[in-house]
């Protein structure tokens, strides 16, 4: 049934009402984008007259009774993404398709094709000039229909009058059982053989559940990173993806790595030996290290120092002192 048209036209004084005289010789489609819940034609109604609204288009289209029109058929909006002159923005009517995800798609859809077939006969438009956006631009919309029964198959939705009953696109039969196992229909969907969505059910009928679990499964099983050496640990406490100590250590642990080989292992790289209370350097060993360029440069060098287990801060005063 053709959806009521109601008019809640964009203020004039709106940058979005250029309001060039149109003789409309086209009609273009388009989908919303907005998969929010909510982002009926109510919303986009509300949306299209705040004043910071660049684009304009004529007709949002829900799933419901009723459809918003925002401008004159006379006048010109911005949807087609054509430039100021372009034939698109110049010359077209812009249907906006709702995709709120607590709408009914198929619905919004057989309601467009009636206020089509409306317009067609208002202005005597032929259907070959009801085209998409992405005829004018090159965008990628209306992207559903696009994407899943493709535009010519919407276009066979148009009814032959606004009195005629909804029309479907004509559906393909589904694929019998094909004699192909579960696998094998995984790694063709992979290919891409059976597109996506709704073409994908389609295309796979009563076997779509199973060889999207398959598909998940083998899209899903990427192999579990090798676990990571004590040398690999170490080198990143030295960098300081780990922090610094105690937290550093609670860290590691927590990983289910060993932090006191860690440890060790940052010690034997930094040139420490054990880190027992015996052998550690005293803060001016270390300043006359730094100088000497066995640290490296900050900020790793303070990095290092801390990953040994120093206080890179008294090392560095004390090799201000020196200097
Ligand atoms: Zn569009």
């Amino acid at each position: 049934m053709m959806p009521k048209l109601v008019q809640d036209f964009i203020p004039k004084s709106n940058g979005n009402r250029p309001g060039f005289a149109m003789t409309p010789e086209y009609i273009t489609v388009h989908e919303t984008g907005n998969r929010s819940a909510g982002a009926n034609a109510e919303m986009h109604g509300r949306f299209i007259k705040n004043p910071s609204t660049a684009a304009s288009w004529h007709i949002t289209v829900d799933d419901g009774d009723v459809a918003i029109q925002h401008l004159p058929f006379n006048e010109n909006g911005w949807h087609c993404g054509d430039g100021r002159d372009g034939t698109g923005n110049r010359k077209s009517i812009g249907i906006e398709i709702c995709v709120n995800s607590d709408g009914d798609f198929e619905k919004a859809k057989q309601n467009a094709a009636f206020i089509i077939r409306d317009l067609m006969d208002r202005f005597n438009i032929p259907m070959s000039k009801v085209v998409q956006h992405w005829d004018w631009s090159r965008k990628n919309c209306p992207q559903n229909i696009r994407a899943n029964e493709g535009f010519p198959a919407f276009k066979q939705r148009i009814p032959a009058s606004v009195n005629a009953a909804p029309t479907k696109p004509a559906a393909k039969p589904a694929p019998k059982p094909s004699g192909k196992s579960i696998d094998q229909l995984a790694d063709e969907v992979i290919a891409g053989k059976h597109g996506t969505g709704d073409a994908r059910k389609k295309s796979l009928g009563s076997q779509f559940a199973a060889v999207q679990a398959r598909v998940n499964e083998k899209l899903g099983a990427k192999p579990k990173p090798a676990a990571k050496t004590n040398a690999q640990l170490a080198q990143e406490v030295i960098d300081g993806k780990w922090g610094n100590n105690p937290q550093r250590n609670q860290r590691l642990n927590s990983a289910g790595h060993n932090a006191s080989a860690v440890q060790a292992e940052v010690n034997r790289i930094l040139g420490g030996g054990k880190s027992t209370a015996s052998n550690r350097k005293s803060i001016d060993q270390l300043a006359r290290e730094v100088i000497n360029g066995k640290w490296g440069n900050n900020p790793q060098r303070s990095q290092r120092l801390k990953a040994a287990g120093y206080d890179a801060n008294a090392v560095q005063r004390r090799v201000n002192q020196l200097l």
